[in-house]
């Protein structure tokens, strides 16, 4: 188990879709950190609950709530930065994390699997990103809590400057992100407001199991990996703490890679 830190100390993050992989191992790293967590969840409320009762024994100084909502519904995302600021005080790192894939050839795809992945994947980071804005403005700077207004992660994912065929609608909602994240950066560096994505590879959760969990599924993904591993939720959540924390400070409007080298073309290796 990860060592308690303080990195996080006094600084409320919420965490979305952290019933599960990635959001898990990223709320559990912050918890370990001395974060306050809101632990949301669309489906999965007994491992949200879960969750938050191992965050509040486990970690040092910081607590644990979990709340209901589906990132893609405005109202649902107002009403949980509303709870968060009621029960903590404010917000002063927003993962949104929260994704989906439904996957279809592009000529077979129906609009509403389109639409779906869009809603959740792009239009839940803008508002989860929008209302994390709003309450850092708000709010203020406050000194000696951390050297930025806020900062808001979004998780990305290799597919947001990897095409791939069979998923537009999840490659799109990842391109878009990019150009989400860089013009949140542009938009409000100058408050000293930080925002940054994550971009994993292959990580071994439920989104990819039907890949990982047979041996040719593994080796496909292997295939694509420089570093021979696939990758755990806990790689991702230890580098969202450190990107969350003051540590990372001069780091702003960049995408930081966590995929063994997949965006190296391992095609390449071999001279293609
Ligand atoms: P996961 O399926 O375990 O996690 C996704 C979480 O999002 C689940 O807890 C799910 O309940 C939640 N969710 C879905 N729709 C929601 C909604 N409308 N509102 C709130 N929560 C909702 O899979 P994961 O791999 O942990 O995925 C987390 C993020 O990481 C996603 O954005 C995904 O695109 C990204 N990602 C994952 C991988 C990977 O290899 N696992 C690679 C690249 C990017």
């Amino acid at each position: 188990m990860q060592k308690p830190n303080r990195r996080l100390e006094n600084q409320t993050c919420i965490i979305t879709g952290a019933s599960s992989g990635i959001g898990k191992a990223v709320a559990k790293s912050m918890g370990m950190e001395g974060g306050n967590i809101v632990v949301n969840y669309n489906s999965g409320k007994k491992e949200a609950e879960e969750l938050a009762h191992w965050i509040s024994e486990n970690s040092d100084c910081g607590q644990a709530i979990v709340f209901k909502c589906d990132v893609s519904k405005e109202s649902e995302v107002k009403a949980m930065f509303k709870k968060t600021i009621a029960h903590f005080g404010t917000v002063e790192v927003c993962v949104a994390n929260a994704g989906i894939q439904i996957d279809h050839p592009l000529h077979e795809m129906p609009l509403k699997d389109w639409q779906k992945v869009l809603d959740v994947n792009l239009t839940g980071q803008f508002l989860c990103a929008k209302e994390s804005i709003i309450e850092f403005k708000r709010r203020g700077m406050r000194k000696g809590v951390s050297k930025s207004l806020g900062k808001i992660i979004h998780m990305s994912s290799v597919h947001e400057v990897i095409p791939w065929a069979g998923h537009a609608n999840y490659a799109a909602s990842k391109g878009g992100l990019l150009m989400l994240m860089e013009s949140i950066c542009q938009e409000y560096g100058p408050d000293k407001i930080r925002c940054n994505s994550i971009a994993p590879g292959a990580i071994k959760t439920e989104i990819n199991k039907d890949v990982w969990s047979t041996k040719e599924g593994a080796e496909g993904m292997l295939k694509l990996i420089p570093y021979k591993r696939i990758g755990i939720p806990e790689d991702i959540g230890s580098v969202a703490s450190w990107l969350a924390s003051d540590e990372s400070e001069y780091i702003n409007g960049t995408t930081i890679f966590v995929d063994g080298g997949m965006t190296c073309y391992p095609g390449f290796t071999t001279n293609g």
